[in-house]
């Protein structure tokens, strides 16, 4: 399948470099990416993650508008999401979503959040987590 990359996101890139690194890793590779892009056009949030609950929030630093990343919602009654920040200090970050599949299946094995600070240029996989999602596509479309 073709990853569509907008030719105004490079740094989108450089986060999905860094999640097929982390998740090989873990042993189930990142195949399928999703960037984060709020429905204002703006592509810098900041983000609350519960990696144990699966669930994180991305607020858009441009309008606020908040939005439950992938399946999140689901999981979202019983999480303690907690503010992200670089190590820099900064709580805005450009996010890329990658999900690991099933061999030979559409369905989702495990989720990837993938971070870059706009301000420093850090990238890394700030939350993984075990997510069973049937059908990439749906799932990512939440990003
Ligand atoms: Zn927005
Ligand atoms: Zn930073």
């Amino acid at each position: 399948m073709q990853v569509h990359l907008a030719a105004d996101a490079p740094h989108q890139a450089a986060i999905r470099a860094a999640l097929i690194a982390y998740s090989r890793a873990n042993t189930y590779v990142a195949s399928q990416f999703a960037d984060a892009v709020c429905s204002c056009g703006g592509r810098e949030f900041q983000l609350e993650v519960d990696e144990s609950a699966g669930a994180a929030v991305r607020y858009c630093a441009v309008c606020g508008d908040g939005h439950a990343i992938g399946d999140s919602e689901d999981y979202l009654a019983d999480a303690e999401v907690e503010p992200c920040f670089c190590l820099c200090g900064s709580p805005i970050f450009e996010i890329t979503v990658g999900v690991a599949l099933y061999a030979d299946s559409d369905d989702v094995r495990w989720l990837y959040l993938g971070c870059r600070c706009p301000g420093c240029g850090v990238v890394g996989c700030y939350a993984d987590w075990k997510n069973e999602f049937t059908g990439h596509r749906a799932l990512l479309a939440l990003v």
